[in-house]
């Protein structure tokens, strides 16, 4: 079957050919039929996140996926039943407590593989097979948009760890600083202008499609070269919610300073190492005096991608239109890899 990888010594995605894979018992084949493409899976080709199965010279990219279930063979799903996969596996097969309980997206990298970016083949295939834990059925009519699913996911896992960890008292936000105008900062910021006021960060210059998106969802969007993060409250106001969606490390700091007194600061990106200086002793006492959190997150579980596909169902379908700028036949990838301002968030179809 065709697949869309990265192999050791090439230069970037390509087509390739590698075998259709078996289901082993207990596990379901899955017919493919979008897989959309993130910030991560760039970080993957570049090399930066991530990395090859043991053994082999290749990966499959792909990890936010929508399909057909082809063959049941003994699972509970049935032939024709839309799913959308989990993108954490044991590692080596192995099982281990986290994957017991249900709870793989709290396991540490050394715990897990995640399909289609750390060593194990993803879902940018024809066919892919899975255990029937981690396929999550999903209503016929999502499935042109379901590869949104684990990306919904992503936001609201984070924000249940935001939410849980100001639970103990009176906590109702009213603003939210998302920061970040990629694919993933913009689902968040649609799933929370319904709650909130929200404003979004970036570093463009208008026209341009993320800022557009962002107004059209009645959100304010902060240009980071004229109001950086720690600006926020004397320009905007202070906000009772960060959610990062950068990769850039400062923005861990700086996130503070834009918090309003008891907030949370939710970190999703994954940069590199960077050094730089700070002035620590203001950072540790506003997170004392304030009593600010701040929260790591990354991947979802089962849980979070059943609240994602409620979550897809609510979200106004013109900013869904707007948010998703391409998606492309496999047979002509390439577009999907583009990575210029006029592209929001991409996909590639199987169908
Ligand atoms: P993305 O498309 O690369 O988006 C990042 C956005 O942040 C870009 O639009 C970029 O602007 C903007 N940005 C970067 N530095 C900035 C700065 N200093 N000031 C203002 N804006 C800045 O990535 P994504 O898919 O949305 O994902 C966002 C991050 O979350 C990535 O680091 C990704 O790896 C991570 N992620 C984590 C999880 C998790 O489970 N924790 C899940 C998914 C993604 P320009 O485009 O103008 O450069
Ligand atoms: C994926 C998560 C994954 C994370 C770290 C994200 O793009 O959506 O499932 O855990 O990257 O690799
Ligand atoms: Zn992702």
């Amino acid at each position: 079957m065709k697949a869309i990888g990265v192999t050791k010594d090439g230069d970037g995605p390509e087509l390739l050919d590698v075998p259709k894979p078996e289901p082993k018992a207990g596990e379901a084949l899955v017919r493919t039929v979008r897989v959309g493409v993130d910030g991560t899976d760039h970080e993957v080709i570049e090399g930066s996140h991530g990395g090859f199965p043991e053994g082999e010279e290749y990966l499959i990219l792909g990890h936010e996926a929508v399909g057909v279930v082809e063959e049941a063979n003994d699972t509970g799903l049935e032939e024709g039943q839309v799913v959308v996969p989990t993108v954490r596996r044991p590692p080596n097969g192995e099982e281990n407590g986290y994957f017991e309980r249900g709870e793989a997206d709290m396991a540490p990298p050394e715990e897990t593989v995640e399909r289609g970016i750390d060593r194990a083949h993803g879902f940018m295939s024809e066919y892919f097979v899975s255990e029937e834990r981690f396929l999550v059925p999903i209503p016929e009519e999502l499935a042109p948009r379901g590869f949104l699913i684990e990306p919904i996911s992503i936001t609201e896992k984070a924000l249940e760890l935001a939410y849980t960890s100001r639970s103990s008292f009176h906590w109702e936000p009213e603003s939210a600083l998302v920061l970040g105008n990629g694919s993933l900062g913009l689902l968040t910021v649609a799933m929370l202008v319904e709650e909130m006021d929200v404003y979004c960060l970036g570093r463009r210059d208008r026209p341009d499609p993320t800022i557009n998106l962002i107004e059209q969802l009645d959100a304010t969007y902060v240009d980071s070269r004229e109001t950086p993060v720690e600006d926020v409250p004397d320009v905007h106001e202070a906000v009772d919610l960060v959610y990062e969606g950068t990769g850039y490390a400062k923005h861990a700091i700086s996130s503070v300073h834009a918090l309003a007194p008891n907030g949370v600061a939710a970190l999703l990106g994954i940069p590199g190492p960077w050094e730089f200086e700070i002035d620590a002793g203001t950072f540790h006492k506003e997170c004392v005096m304030y009593n600010k959190a701040i929260v790591g997150s990354v991947n979802s579980g089962p849980r979070h991608f059943e609240a994602a596909v409620e979550r897809l169902q609510e979200l106004p379908e013109d900013a869904l239109d707007s948010l998703v700028t391409r998606v492309v036949d496999y047979e002509e990838f390439e577009p999907a890899f583009e990575n210029h301002n006029e592209i929001i968030k991409t996909a590639v179809s199987f169908e």
